[in-house]
């Protein structure tokens, strides 16, 4: 069993010499390599590296904030790209997950408003409701000491408090496309005030299923709106889309090969055939317990399935999709985030951005629809340079899949040995 996915193409450290750092502040694409924290970075644009927080002339307020909130040095991504936004220039920012992204752009936002006034003066959308949830959070804890307005614009809350809220002025909105959409209809989100719109998880959003709605999202902007595009995965043709909407953007990318982060180590099962999968899993849960573990299936009826199978076995389990009412949601949200539940099962609403500090443990129970999720899904461990370990559970017939995702990334997924240590 041990060599089913053939030989291997390239190796997780090709590539990653490291030492040669960059020179600072330099014109146009180049590479950079950063010494120990082994990122490499595409740069296009006027980049400035700023090796601390207090060199970026941040509000005092805010940098307080920074600071109360645990940060003691930018990372490499922050280092890049705080700087660009708030400079006032439209941004592509792409940093593998966990490495800090959501401070990137809520800095970035934080340091552009201005409190004085109470109109709306950032946007930022997200595709799930929890996703929207968690930077709104962020961003209030970042701004605790600047006393920013933030407001959370969901779907499944009550559109009268978020109609209240918006009314009272809000300096920041964080939402989800179909509500914010709502309210600028409505014209409770003014947009007059509007200087910066930033889209995290760009890919998804600028991919079918948002487009659209993100389209009609900004055709209510100020012309000279900011545009700040976040993401871990930054495919071609989102960057080809860049073209249409955004002003010669300063470019901050990651090569695909790159990627992967080494702290997170990647196995498969070879399960063979789908009914030998939920064996499997039982065999594991054991280790799932240790820290805490998210379980990925690909749909929602797949997810409640499972859900009862462990429990019938008498394994504890939590399960969420984006079926289940909101309140059910976030009460699963704050269950999990308090480590009150250690083994979540769920869909790709959990694929992206959801940041757990202690998940140290995720696995594909179904092997993810594209390679751009596998990125997102297996990132939800190792978050901020913690060690992860993923598991795929691998049916003969994804074997193929598999080795094209190992051979996208150039990284390497092994089978899972017998005493895998957590
Ligand atoms: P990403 O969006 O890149 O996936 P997040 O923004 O969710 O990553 O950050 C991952 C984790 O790292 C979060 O728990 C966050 O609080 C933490 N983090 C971010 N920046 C720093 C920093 N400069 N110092 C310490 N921890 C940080």
């Amino acid at each position: 069993m041990a060599d089913r996915l053939g030989p291997r193409v390239g190796s997780a450290g090709g590539g990653k010499a490291g030492g040669l750092k960059g020179l600072r502040g330099e014109k146009g694409a180049r590479t950079e390599y950063v010494g120990k924290e082994d990122i490499e970075f595409t740069l296009e644009g006027e980049i400035q590296v700023m090796e601390s927080f207090e060199t970026m002339g941040l509000k005092e307020d805010l940098l307080r904030g920074v600071f109360a909130y645990g940060f003691e040095k930018p990372s490499a991504v922050q280092q890049r790209a705080i700087m660009p936004i708030i400079s006032g220039r439209d941004v592509v920012a792409q940093s593998q997950s966990g490495t800090g992204k959501t401070a990137v752009f809520c800095i970035g936002v934080l340091q552009s408003v201005n409190i004085a006034s109470n109109e709306t003066q950032a946007l930022v959308l997200s595709p799930t409701r929890e996703l929207a949830e968690q930077t709104e959070k962020v961003m209030m804890a970042l701004g605790d000491f600047m006393n920013v307005q933030c407001h959370a614009c969901i779907g499944g809350k009550s559109i009268g408090e978020d109609i209240r809220r918006l009314d009272y002025g809000v300096h920041v909105v964080s939402g989800t496309p179909g509500r914010v959409f709502d309210m600028l209809r409505r014209r409770n989100l003014r947009t007059r005030q509007l200087k910066m719109l930033v889209i995290d998880e760009a890919d998804e959003m600028l991919s079918k299923g948002f487009k659209d709605q993100i389209y009609d999202i900004y055709r209510y902007l100020p012309p000279h709106c900011q545009v700040v595009l976040i993401s871990a995965t930054m495919p071609q043709e989102v960057l080809d889309m860049t073209k249409k909407f955004m002003n010669n953007p300063v470019k901050i990318l990651v090569k695909r090969d790159e990627l992967t982060l080494d702290g997170i180590k990647q196995f498969f099962v070879a399960v063979e055939r789908e009914e030998w999968k939920f064996d499997t899993l039982c065999d594991l849960y054991d280790s799932l317990i240790v820290t805490q573990a998210v379980i990925f299936c690909n749909t929602k009826r797949k997810v409640e399935w499972l859900t009862g199978k462990m429990r019938e076995a008498n394994f504890t389990v939590a399960s969420m999709h984006g079926d289940m009412p909101q309140k059910e949601r976030d009460a699963i949200m704050e269950q999990f985030r308090g480590g009150g539940a250690r083994v979540l099962i769920t869909t790709d609403v959990w694929g992206r951005g959801l940041d757990v500090q202690q998940v140290s443990l995720v696995i594909c129970y179904d092997l993810p629809l594209n390679r751009e999720l596998y990125i997102h899904r297996i990132g939800r461990s190792g978050r901020f340079g913690r060690k992860g370990v993923a598991i795929n559970f691998v049916r003969d017939e994804d074997v193929r899949v598999l080795r094209d995702i190992e051979q996208f990334y150039s990284t390497q997924i092994d089978e899972m040995p017998m005493n895998l240590q957590l």
